[in-house]
């Protein structure tokens, strides 16, 4: 049996050989000769792993040397794409954290290629020669929208909870609610933050209800801070009871603590104005005195990856001058983006119509409906065995941790299964050039035309046409 292995595996093309593959060869001219031997490896170490299980047992045509540099080739394609790489989000999931959270808007985009693109004032005062601070950019614009005293930022939420806790209360006791403890996305979760902080971490209340009267029991010399912490993505519903702001505000006062609040995802429009739940924003945070608040950039804002740290001028002050601001620090390039998505927010209307995120979220049925005729449309007359297509009704989610009860109103392209699976189809999408990211609901994929951009509804018609013409989905699974 081993002797048999060692056979075939002689069978195989030499990497030579394959080398002086006219298919290869052409392939060097415009591929750096280090990548196709990878490419060469990978497939024949794909061969003798076949081999060595068993499902490869004797020498067929795919030994040949034209049929592996096919496959070489093949392999070169995909190992030589960038890896970051654009994708259709069409699961209706707004803010989605997996497929890059918030769109830019265009403004942004502009005044990020040209910052990239050249020197800037990043770290340079203009008006004294002199250097200059990198917050500046945004600290003005973002004390304007907000009222807040005082405005940092860092690179991302949860470095903000994070340099918060270390200036303001490390070596010492914050107190939070137990109904607040939450864990977003596996990757941050508030009692961890907290240790890493080197702060104490000292719960109150029960998972449903904490009481004022909870929080003053344990307030004593050691106490640095009250955090309050949006729960983001779920909620506790039933008999429940939180302290509201300004009772917290109120009793800090009273010691002398400041009440700091982890927003989450922040946002600087009351979106109940646009019929959807109320969510406190980040203005009435602020207004009802608590004295820090931090949010993300890139959840309901609309904006790049950023925490925003706004409040109080000596906080502030004391966790700018915190050297781990140096490791948390934003780049330029976020820095120029959350400007130009802030600059939006001067004008209501403009920030909500030119910001993907909120424009998203806030589209009226009405205009998803005519939008999705619009794709539909484009697939309309497509006849398949594989699959057949009906628009209806559906719900998005905006998604990021936000509004977790939202149901956002949508209209749904869905693909019922014929002669293809659900989850054959799911896969080749998301194998498709550039991917189409699906969800599958009630054994159907949905396309979601509110995250869809109309720019790409040729490309998704075109990938379902394919589909319907695949005869078989091999290569492809
Ligand atoms: C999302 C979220 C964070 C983390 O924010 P990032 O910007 O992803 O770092 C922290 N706290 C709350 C309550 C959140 O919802």
């Amino acid at each position: 049996m081993a002797a048999d292995k060692q056979i075939l595996f002689r069978k195989l093309p030499a990497v030579d050989q394959l080398l002086a593959n006219p298919v290869i060869e052409k392939a060097l001219v415009s591929h750096p000769k280090g990548l196709v031997l990878k490419a060469i490896n990978l497939v024949l170490d794909g061969f003798r792993a076949d081999i060595r299980e068993g499902s490869i047992v004797e020498p067929g045509p795919e030994f040949e040397a034209e049929s592996v540099s096919l496959r070489v080739l093949e392999r070169l394609e995909l190992i030589s794409m960038p890896s970051l790489r654009n994708v259709i989000n069409a699961t209706g999931v707004v803010v989605h954290t997996n497929l890059g959270r918030s769109i830019l808007p265009e403004k942004a985009l502009e005044r990020f290629n040209s910052i990239a693109g050249g020197y800037s004032n990043l770290e340079y005062d203009l008006d004294n020669g002199t250097r200059g601070s990198r917050y500046v950019h945004v600290e003005e614009i973002l004390k304007e929208l907000t009222s807040a005293e005082a405005a940092m930022v860092v690179n991302n939420n949860a470095a903000a909870v994070l340099i918060a806790l270390e200036t303001l209360a490390k070596d010492r006791e914050v107190v939070v609610s137990r109904g607040q403890l939450v864990e977003i996305g596996g990757s941050f979760r508030i009692p961890d933050v907290m240790r890493k902080s080197g702060a104490k971490m000292v719960e109150v209340g029960a998972t449903n209800k904490t009481h004022l009267k909870d929080y003053e029991e344990v307030i004593g010399p050691q106490t640095a801070l009250l955090l309050k912490v949006h729960t983001s993505n779920f909620q506790v519903v039933g008999f429940t009871e939180e302290v509201p702001m300004p009772e917290l505000v109120k009793l800090g006062e009273r010691h002398g603590i400041p009440v700091m609040e982890d927003l989450g995802s922040g946002c600087l429009v009351d979106l109940s104005n646009f019929g959807l739940i109320k969510e406190p924003t980040v203005q009435e945070s602020l207004a009802l005195g608590a004295d820090l608040v931090t949010f993300s950039g890139d959840k309901l804002l609309g904006g790049p990856q950023a925490g925003i740290i706004l409040g109080r001028r000596d906080l502030v002050q004391a966790i700018r001058r915190n050297q781990l601001n140096r490791a948390l620090r934003i780049d330029k390039l976020t820095l120029v983006a959350l400007e130009e998505t802030l600059r939006l927010y001067r004008d209501q209307r403009l920030a909500m119509k030119e910001i993907p995120t909120l424009a998203m979220i806030c589209h009226s049925y009405d205009s998803l409906r005519e939008k999705a005729d619009r794709l539909h449309k484009l697939v309309s007359n497509t006849k398949s065995n594989n699959f057949s297509i009906e628009l209806i009704d559906g719900s998005s989610k905006v998604g990021g941790g936000a509004l977790p009860l939202q149901e956002l109103k949508s209209r749904i392209l869905c693909l019922i299964p014929g002669k293809l699976s659900s989850q054959q189809m799911e896969f080749w999408f998301r194998a498709y050039a550039p991917p189409l990211i699906t969800r599958l609901e009630r054994d159907r994929v949905v396309f979601d035309v509110r995250t869809i951009q109309e720019r790409e509804f040729e490309i998704v018609a075109r990938a379902i046409k394919d589909l319907a013409v695949a005869e078989s989905l091999e290569g492809r699974m």
